[in-house]
């Protein structure tokens, strides 16, 4: 078997602990899964549920990398997330089986073009120029959980410049872990190489060039980007 043209590469992320490195297969993302960040964005959260979108697998930024302030945006903003690896897949998984799906987690930053993010939702558009750019997916190294029921809570933090832009706990997610993995698997089959960014709390706002962002969660790993 040959190829017509060379294969593009598997996007990967490092793994704490060891030298093998996590491929990623598609990067999935909650929406409004907290219910202060649904607030601030204008929507009330008991009306509308958490929802699902995209971003490609090359979108991956490792820790330490520069994020390069996207083209045709002058309004970049972060969303700082618990991040989920999936070690395993499948349809339709039942609650008290998703948890089990979990190989590793991390701390990531749903990137996003606000301003196009908006655009295209005044005018009933596809959010993918706003979500789904290069490099749009920034990602701690990964660390293997061993129990996964302690990813439900703890403190989640964003600074930018060494100022607190965002602070909240995992607890508050509207859609909690196994929900959300259940939920998916019922839109998606799910597979092993699977990122799920889980939303994002409050304090969502622009970054700038020449800014040094760090996050944080408690007792998994520190993501450290600069904006270039
Ligand atoms: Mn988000």
């Amino acid at each position: 078997m040959s190829y017509l043209i060379d294969p593009p590469a598997v996007p990967t992320l490092p793994v704490r602990g060891t030298d093998a490195r996590f491929p990623v297969h598609r990067i999935y993302c909650v929406g409004r899964n907290y219910a202060d960040h649904a607030v601030e964005m204008g929507h009330d959260p008991d009306a509308e549920p958490p929802f699902f979108f995209m971003k490609p697998a090359d979108a991956v930024l490792e820790s330490g990398a520069t994020f390069p302030y996207p083209s045709l945006s002058s309004d970049v903003q972060h969303e700082v997330e618990l991040v989920l690896a999936l070690g395993k897949g499948g349809r339709d998984i039942p609650l008290g089986d998703a948890e089990g799906c979990i190989v590793a987690a991390g701390v990531g930053i749903d990137m996003t073009r606000r301003d196009l993010q908006g655009e295209a939702k005044k005018m009933g558009r596809p959010w993918d120029s706003g979500k789904g750019f290069d490099h749009g997916a920034p990602c701690s190294e990964l660390v293997p959980v061993a129990e996964p029921g302690e990813l439900g809570s703890g403190s989640i933090l964003l600074t930018v410049n060494g100022e607190t832009r965002q602070q909240g706990d995992l607890n508050q997610m509207i859609w909690k872990i196994p929900e959300i993995i259940s939920r998916l698997s019922e839109l998606f089959t799910l597979a092993p190489g699977d990122l799920i960014y889980t939303g994002t709390p409050a304090g969502v706002g622009p970054v700038t060039r020449g800014d040094q962002i760090r996050a944080e969660i408690d007792g998994l790993a520190a993501l450290e980007v600069s904006v270039g």
